[in-house]
């Protein structure tokens, strides 16, 4: 038996050894991948339920990798989030999605001059002392007003987290707006809305799948408390007309999802204006 324990942590030490590696080259891979412009941005649209007009991008990453081709974002994030990684994948992210945005604006300032930029922003990062100087860094390159930047965040990074909690109040003085993603999974209740630091609700795409009489009520009762509360709300993951319909009968007025638009690299967004003068 004693023989057998030992050969069992021999294995466990090869397991561990080989999971630390594995992590180690991704972590070198997506820096140097950060370094030879290996990533890029997609950017889906988030319409107005009732007039279909654009209202915001949300900025999606991907990495064109060498070897594995387009790999998505759930396969490096998780990794990234382990370490200050992280930080810098957004900081990339904020700077090439408001150049973006400006950029768009100059080609079309009619179309474009409400039309809002979210990025994903991951709790280490919001919890790390520079993001709020370097937000203000990205809107002073790219010439945006802070208003047209909305930091998309979940929820787990707000609950008992007073450093997360004070850059909030900082960035919003900035006049930057806070958007809280995948709302409905985690463990925020409607209660608690009305003292988060947020202007935005992102309601999780699994709630627009269930057909579920009680998950609708549901859906139903986050809207109503949103707009008591002052706030605007996003449905995700809208695939149908259908869900369409239903989201403007029960007063959801913004909605993003592959019916109105899938995520696109920024040479394929096509811009509505450029009509000749
Ligand atoms: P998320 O922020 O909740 O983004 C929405 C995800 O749903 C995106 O997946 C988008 O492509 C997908 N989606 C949009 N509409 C539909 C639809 O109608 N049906 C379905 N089935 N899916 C839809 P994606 O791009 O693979 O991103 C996955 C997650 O990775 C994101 O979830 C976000 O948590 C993370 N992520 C993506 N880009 C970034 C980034 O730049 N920084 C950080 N920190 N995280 C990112
Ligand atoms: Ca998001
Ligand atoms: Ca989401
Ligand atoms: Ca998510």
């Amino acid at each position: 038996a004693k023989s057998n324990g030992r050969g069992r942590a021999e294995i466990f030490d090869q397991a561990l050894r080989l999971e630390l590696e594995a992590r180690a080259k991704l972590e070198h891979d997506i820096r140097t991948g950060l370094a030879s412009d290996e990533f890029e941005l997609h950017y889906q649209p988030v319409m107005s339920v009732a007039t279909g007009k654009l209202r915001s991008y949300e900025a999606l990453i991907r990495w064109r990798h060498p070897e594995r081709g387009m790999v998505p974002p759930n396969e490096f994030i998780p990794t990234a989030e382990e370490s200050l990684l992280i930080c810098e994948i957004g900081r990339w992210v904020m700077g090439r999605a408001t150049h973006q945005l400006a950029e768009w604006t100059r080609q079309d300032p009619e179309g474009h001059s409400d039309v809002t930029m979210a990025v994903n922003i991951s709790a280490r990062h919001l919890a790390s002392k520079s993001l709020v100087d370097e937000v203000r860094h990205a809107l002073h390159e790219s010439g945006l007003e802070a208003g047209r930047l909305v930091l998309e965040i979940t929820e787990t990074v707000l609950l008992d987290e007073p450093t997360a909690d004070a850059h909030l109040r900082d960035l919003r003085t900035l006049g930057v707006t806070v958007s809280l993603d995948d709302f409905g999974t985690g463990y925020t209740s409607i209660g608690q809305l009305q003292k988060l630091q947020v202007d935005t609700l992102k309601i999780d795409q699994s709630f627009l799948r269930s057909e579920d009489p009680a998950t609708q009520a549901l859906v139903q009762l986050m809207i109503t408390a949103a707009h008591a509360f002052n706030l605007d709300v996003v449905a995700e993951g809208v695939e149908t007309q259908e869900q369409l319909d239903r989201l403007a009968r029960i007063g959801c007025e913004l909605a993003q999802g592959y019916y109105l638009g899938r995520p696109k690299p920024a040479r394929d967004t096509e811009i509505t204006g450029a009509h000749p003068t």
